[in-house]
């Protein structure tokens, strides 16, 4: 394998980086990214197989520990990211759980956010917890709040900005200084910005994690997790759990996931774009109590907002007049917008978090953080956006 000839990685912008970083090229001087689709890699002879044993990530010696096409989606993503290095997980949740598995033993204290991804809170409150592991959950976005549940000491802060799909915003450099104070670090879940908007790491995050599913793949089809930071962390903590404990991500996934990379930037301006406009078409229309937009003027945290993200991002959240009847009456009017659980899709999606993604967490639970019946997550996507709005006038009208 060669790699052929690459601007220092500095020097690139975003665009640039997501369409040629990482590249690397067999003997057959193909011109797109090879898919190395191989469990494991041939020796010259018994010498060189001990060598590659014993040197540890001298050469590919087996998919669980590196693949080329994987490193091909690490490389686009650490850049973007602007982080050191990057490690590929089978999905979101396999990051998630390699961050914590890795960072935490018996006796540590995770400090995490109420607003998190149904499955992210499942995993910390139902299985983390089994292990000894010390889970505060809070439930403000207040870092002095969080600073009081570390109680001077934890291992690991853990918070999604914007949240899904409250799209309640955390104050990413604030926090890190509340963890850093603490002893902790700091992993951010930036799934709903993307690199492209956000840079977590920027801010003062030691983690950034994403699942590839999303924006990143942005066609809907496979699962994939990533985490970015710095090698110590990457290679010294967590590469030995993802050797040993297997939830890597398969070359054929990492694949489509970098190339997903190449037209990220593009799609993520273009469906914030139409978002924005979305999100203020919306809220002034009748059914509508409120939206949910980051940068909305309505927002609580559009400040903040406006400083910490490029862009508002893609998923729009309307609360509409009449609770549970009249949301599921809107989204049944919906003829364009697909109807499924996945956000960050090239097809427009509308979701109703309340009896899905977060249907496992308990009433008063959903009331406190925000996710009433009412509640209706539209993620834009590439749809003309006169369809999408004269979609959701039908299902207004219906309401
Ligand atoms: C989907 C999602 C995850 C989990 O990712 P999977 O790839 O489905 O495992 C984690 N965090 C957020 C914010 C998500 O939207």
């Amino acid at each position: 394998m060669s790699t052929p000839k690459q601007p220092a990685p500095n020097s690139l912008r975003p665009q640039t980086i997501a369409v040629r970083a990482g590249q690397p090229a067999s003997s057959l001087r193909e011109h797109a990214e090879a898919l190395m689709l191989t469990s494991s890699f041939r020796f010259d002879s018994a010498e060189h197989a001990a060598q590659l044993f014993s040197e540890d990530g001298s050469g590919d010696v087996y998919s669980r520990y590196s693949n080329p096409t994987v490193r091909l989606f690490e490389t686009r993503m650490a850049q973007l990211e602007g982080t050191e290095r990057a490690i590929a997980t089978a999905s979101g949740m396999a990051a998630i759980f390699a961050c914590i598995v890795s960072l935490c033993a018996a006796g540590s204290k995770v400090v995490a956010a109420r607003q998190l991804f149904g499955a992210t809170l499942g995993l910390l409150e139902n299985i983390v917890r089994k292990f000894a592991v010390e889970v505060v959950i809070v439930d403000s976005a207040d870092p002095q709040e969080w600073a009081q549940a570390a109680g001077g000491k934890a291992d690991l802060f853990f918070c999604e900005s914007p949240s899904n799909p409250q799209l309640q915003l955390f104050d990413i450099a604030a926090l890190a200084e509340v963890a850093h104070a603490a002893g902790a670090l700091l992993v951010v879940d930036n799934c709903v910005c993307t690199p492209i908007l956000q840079q977590p790491a920027a801010l003062g995050a030691d983690l950034v994690m994403h699942s590839g599913t999303k924006y990143i793949d942005g066609q809907g089809r496979v699962l994939g997790g990533v985490i970015c930071g710095p090698a110590e962390l990457i290679e010294g903590r967590i590469l030995p759990y993802l050797r040993s404990g297997g939830p890597t991500l398969s070359a054929f996934n990492a694949w489509i996931l970098a190339k997903g990379i190449e037209t990220l930037p593009l799609r993520v301006k273009e469906i914030s774009r139409v978002a924005a406009e979305l999100a203020e078409f919306v809220a002034t229309q009748t059914g509508v109590e409120y939206i949910r937009y980051p940068w909305h003027p309505s927002h609580p945290d559009y400040a903040l907002a406006q400083r910490q993200q490029k862009a508002g991002g893609g998923l729009v959240t309307i609360y509409v007049a009449g609770g549970q009847p009249a949301a599921f009456r809107f989204i049944n009017a919906l003829q364009v917008f697909s109807l499924t659980a996945n956000f960050g899709d090239v097809k427009s999606i509308a979701t109703h978090p309340a009896t899905t993604t977060h249907s496992r967490l308990s009433e008063e639970v959903r009331t406190r953080i925000g996710i009433t019946p009412g509640l209706v997550r539209l993620s834009i996507g590439l749809d003309d956006p006169a369809d999408l709005q004269a979609d959701i006038t039908r299902g207004l009208a219906a309401i």
